[in-house]
């Protein structure tokens, strides 16, 4: 076995990988760009390594600085991770020249699957069918045309080298295909520095099911289940489960068997994937096989019981696969959320900052329910614009899909992130859609159930009375604490007493009758007639409200705002305000100040670098026209006129680096 490995990656996957191989006595050397060299990553390693500059193209992505860091470090073995070098087959084929063990499947592997058009031809030769289409790059639009036209709209332009949602357009009719065609092959060359795309066909509502397989290097390979990652924004994931909801037992040996009759076909020996897209009328179909250890390879370690990171350094040491196909049971049921810098209330567009605030519920294993927290930041830490949103994953698992689902509205309930905006109430509220419970999935679940993004609603109903009550109690020890800092009622023991409240939750005005008893703090609604008991050992300054509303245990984030505070639960969120009965008669009276409305600027949505200007000074633009594509966090963003307008003036120009909000042009 290895004694020092390197890990070439950087936030929660170094964090992660470094993990295991310290249970496994193993060494770890971490490498860093001056972006990170105060990452929790570098700090958990036994050693760490400056590699270069923050742009990845700097740093993580140069195979000579990883190579010498690995020389300087003395590693022997190198954990790529996910993104960055993880698929390169060069980086794998420079390691081993210069006597160092890729942790990963052989080269050849890499590069058979690294291409999208000869994955698809593989797999064909291997007896799994691939979506329909074309297996060859797409020359020309008048080419484009032709293969779309035979296999019939709507069709998918993709980069041949894509990956991670990105150079891949749905073309509906035969009318968008030459600005998708030259949108695609643009954003491929830019992106991957390989312009070839291929054409196949758009499954209408599918779901995304993979399978994991395991190989080693004695030829041994089995699979570990599949899991489900339907739920996406701009084709990446975003929830991922294990099992998925859609798959009987025939259905996962079918897909095994194909993911492993392609996994043989390259000689495959690490952790990999086979990605499958399915019809919801069950017919499914190859999409690509990744490399790698995948983002949401959590769930299946859950389920399985197996540590994909430990198999993947054991078959890379040339260890023997200890376990075979008939050893795999699939236990219980496992969800991962994506907890991400980034806005659902602004199309899900990335966010960088700091992160003011960072307190995760703690990982805990109790009454046959985990929870896993994968991170790779702290609170202070910066999330860079350098890199991918990921903040951390939240995985549960539980006896059943519900209880799983349970586990997570619980846990998102008490994760606090301030300073960047972030994912969290959003994730809360699909754990909390109908929809979502009932395993109806697909890959258009967020486009078809938020179509004008997400807003938080407001609690109606019990959740109302249930905000109303966190409202009253957390008001009441606000004020029995400031009257004991000024003196004005200090008493030895606890007085009964009762108060007359008006809880506004927004403009929502619940009145109610707080009584607090040796039992807890009584919330009468006056206009339900329901009496609440609430008993919590709250603290001002602290960010979450815990405790119990009869009997139930509840969360909630509390954070301070001007004269109450705003809570969020389930993905509901609330201001409160506690007003006596007059203070709230008075506070419906007072007048809405009205913000300006329609902006006459086009304002950056986040930082970033402006790749182009598609519209000049002067020109009539029409609602949904491009005005501008922006590059920021490994993404390309079209901007686009909200309304129909002129354009009066520009205020950048391509290769100015914008921060959020900057203005990018002006109408008349
Ligand atoms: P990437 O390598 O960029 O992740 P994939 O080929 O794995 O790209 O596809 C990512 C997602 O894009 C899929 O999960 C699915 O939502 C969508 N997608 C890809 N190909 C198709 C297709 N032919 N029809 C419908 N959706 C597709």
């Amino acid at each position: 076995m290895f004694k020092k490995i390197l890990i070439a990656n950087r936030g929660e996957i170094a964090c992660r990988v470094i993990r295991t191989a310290r249970r496994m006595g193993i060494a770890t050397v971490a490498v860093y760009s001056d972006a990170d060299s105060d990452a929790p990553h570098v700090e958990m390693a036994d050693a760490a390594v400056r590699i270069g500059p923050p742009p990845a193209g700097q740093s993580y992505l140069v195979i000579e600085n990883i190579v010498e860091a690995c020389k300087t470090a003395g590693a022997e073995a190198v954990h790529p991770g996910y993104g960055f070098l993880s698929e390169q087959a060069a980086f794998a084929r420079a390691l081993e020249a210069n006597g160092i063990v890729f942790i990963g499947p052989n080269p050849k592997a890499i590069e058979a699957m690294g291409d999208k058009i000869e994955s698809k031809k593989l797999a064909q030769n291997a007896g799994v069918t691939p979506v329909p289409g074309f297996a060859g790059v797409v020359e020309d639009v008048a080419q484009a045309e032709e293969i779309a036209s035979a296999i019939g709209y709507p069709v998918m332009i993709k980069a041949s080298a894509g990956g991670g949602g990105r150079g891949m357009r749905i073309i509906e009719t035969k009318e968008g295909i030459a600005e998708g065609f030259a949108r695609a092959a643009s954003e491929a060359q830019s992106a991957f520095g390989d312009g070839r795309v291929f054409i196949e066909k758009y499954i209408a509502n599918p779901r995304h099911i993979e399978i994991q397989v395991l190989g080693d290097k004695h030829g041994n390979i089995i699979y570990l289940g599949e899991r489900e990652c339907s739920i996406q924004r701009r084709h990446q994931k975003l929830i991922e489960e294990a099992p998925s909801p859609f798959i009987d037992e025939e259905t996962r040996r079918v897909m095994g068997e194909q993911a492993l009759a392609l996994a043989r076909a390259v000689n495959y020996d690490s952790a990999g994937t086979v990605e499958f897209i399915a019809a919801q009328d069950g017919s499914f179909y190859f999409l690509e096989m990744n490399t790698r250890l995948q983002v949401e390879h959590p769930v299946t370690e859950l389920i399985t019981g197996i540590d994909l990171v430990e198999q993947m350094i054991g078959s890379a040491a040339g260890y023997r696969l200890t376990l075979s196909q008939t050893d795999i049971q699939i236990k219980g049921w496992a969800i991962e959320s994506r907890i991400l810098a980034e806005d659902p209330a602004r199309n899900f567009l990335p966010s960088a900052g700091r992160l003011k605030t960072y307190r995760p519920p703690s990982e805990e294993k109790r009454d046959g329910v985990t929870v896993r927290i994968d991170s790779g930041v702290c609170e202070g830490s910066e999330i860079p614009i350098y890199y991918d949103s990921l903040i951390a994953k939240l995985v549960t698992h539980a006896p059943d899909r519900m209880a799983a689902i349970e586990a997570q509205a619980r846990t998102l309930d008490s994760f606090v992130i301030d300073g960047v905006a972030n994912n969290v109430t959003f994730l809360a509220a699909t754990m909390e859609h109908k929809r979502f419970r009932a395993g109806k999935l697909s890959t258009g679940f967020i486009a078809e159930e938020y179509p004008h993004g997400f807003a938080p609603l407001a609690p109606q109903g019990d959740a109302a009375e249930l905000f109303a009550c966190i409202a009253a109690a957390s008001d009441h020890v606000m004020n029995k604490r400031k009257r004991a800092i000024s003196c004005q009622m200090r008493t030895a023991r606890p007085v009964e007493f009762t108060k007359e409240r008006s809880v506004m939750l927004g403009k929502t005005r619940h009145d109610v009758r707080l009584d607090e008893t040796s039992e807890g703090l009584r919330v009468h609604f006056e206009g339900t007639g329901r009496t609440r008991l609430c008993i919590s050992s709250w603290v001002p300054g602290q960010s979450v409200w815990k405790g119990t509303i009869d009997g139930e245990t509840i969360a909630a984030r509390l954070q301070p705002i001007l004269n109450g505070i705003s809570l969020a639960h389930r993905g509901f969120v609330a201001d409160a305000r506690v007003y006596t009965r007059r203070e709230a008669e008075l506070a419906l009276l007072i007048p809405e100040k009205k913000t300006a409305g329609g902006s006459n600027f086009l304002r950056c949505p986040m930082p970033g670098l402006v790749k182009a200007i598609l519209v000049t000074a002067g020109q009539a633009v029409r609602a949904g026209e491009v005005l501008c594509i922006i590059e920021a966090m490994k993404m390309e963003t079209a901007l686009c006129a909200e309304f129909d307008a002129t354009v009066a003036k520009i205020h950048v120009q391509p290769g100015d680096s914008l921060p959020v909000d900057a203005i990018i042009m002006a109408f008349a």
